[in-house]
């Protein structure tokens, strides 16, 4: 029997999954040319079917990529030519921002609080690029729908970069409110790894043409020259562009899986009040995010070897909360009958 996986990445995947990789090979997906018609129909059919089911703005384009990680350098050569300023609370905002550091750019790196919202009056009117992680996946907290249309409202001149691997996919995203968005698939997807999307504005290309930087085979320009004509930059992982094609193709609308996602995260909430050894390591209800929990245990790892035993595996804590936290994805592929096993786990253990 495999175990159920809660990890926040990579995470469960789609059911249908198993289905789709055999339609794939019958098909010929897998030996697919990518300069081909049929692979220019596929991505043609895939950038379709992700404006209409994830709701995007008719102005904005999409880029397939291999990783969030390859987003953030693709931000920063492609992108950049004044400041970028980096508000983050937890590890992966912090490794953005690093990566934006190494290639020589100015940037600010302006922390907040776990417990926190970002604080409008620290990010600087003079900045080109404000920078956020919808869901900081190391630790759990999310910006809500409020902060980043405040953010929006209040620096109305100047552009905004979203890390959106851990929601995108499964939350009702407002993509008005960025301009840089992007997400690998094995979070809320519910994709194997090795395909990001990224999401931009026509302001971002805008800026990404009078900097006209096309020193780099995924030089931002590049990329776009690429997907006008349906081709990607480099010879793309074919197969799982077919999955994200194929599985968004069967959702409803993300507005349902959104409702399930916060449904969930709901009835998690009342379940955490019920277990004495096991609390949120946020405290503050308004900032936690629906589709990572990051939870307190005073012993994570042998709460993790005993789940092992009964067939889930539960994300480790990420850095500075490895010791005392562990993570459970809340994403669209796990169903609620995964969640009510998991349930009748923590409530029986003593562990
Ligand atoms: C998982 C994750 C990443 C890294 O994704 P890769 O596909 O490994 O590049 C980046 N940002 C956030 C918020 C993540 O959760």
């Amino acid at each position: 029997m495999s175990l159920i996986s809660f990890y926040p990445g990579p995470s469960r995947i789609n059911s249908n999954i198993s289905k789709f990789v055999l339609e794939a090979f019958d098909q010929g997906i897998l030996a697919m040319n990518h300069r081909s018609d049929e692979f220019m129909n596929l991505v043609g059919s895939t950038k379709k079917v992700i404006h209409e089911k994830l709701n995007l703005p008719k102005n904005y384009q999409i880029i397939f990529t291999s990783s969030a990680t390859e987003c953030w350098e693709i931000f920063a050569q492609s992108c950049l030519s004044g400041i970028s300023q980096h508000v983050y609370n937890g590890a992966f905002g912090r490794k953005w921002a690093t990566i934006t550091d190494k290639l020589d750019f100015p940037t600010v790196h302006t922390s907040f609080g776990l417990e926190e919202i970002p604080e409008l009056k620290e990010i600087n009117p003079k900045s080109e690029w404000i920078c956020l992680t919808h869901c900081e996946t190391s630790n759990g907290t999310f910006l809500n729908n409020t902060i980043l249309r405040q953010i929006r409202k209040q620096f109305p001149d100047q552009l905004i970069a979203i890390d959106a691997t851990a929601t995108m996919g499964g939350l009702n995203i407002d993509f008005q409110l960025g301009d840089f968005w992007f997400a690998s698939v094995q979070k809320c997807f519910g994709l194997p790894s090795g395909l990001a999307v990224l999401i931009v504005s026509d302001k971002a290309i805008t800026k990404a043409q009078a900097i006209n930087e096309r020193n780099h085979y995924n030089s931002l320009l590049n990329m776009l020259d690429n997907t006008a004509k349906n081709q990607t930059h480099y010879t793309p992982n074919i197969l799982n562009i077919f999955l994200l094609f194929k599985s968004l193709n069967k959702i409803k609308s993300v507005e349902k899986i959104n409702e399930k996602l916060d449904e969930r995260f709901k009835y998690y909430n009342q379940l955490i009040k019920e277990l004495p050894t096991i609390n949120w390591l946020v405290k503050n209800p308004a900032v936690r995010s629906p589709t990572v929990l990051a939870l307190t245990h005073p012993s994570p790892e042998s709460l993790k070897n005993k789940a092992k035993q009964n067939g889930f595996i539960l994300g480790n804590g990420y850095g500075p909360w490895k010791d005392n936290t562990f993570r459970v994805a809340n994403f669209p592929s796990i169903k609620w009958k995964e969640v009510m096993k998991l349930t009748s786990f923590l409530q029986s253990t003593n562990v």
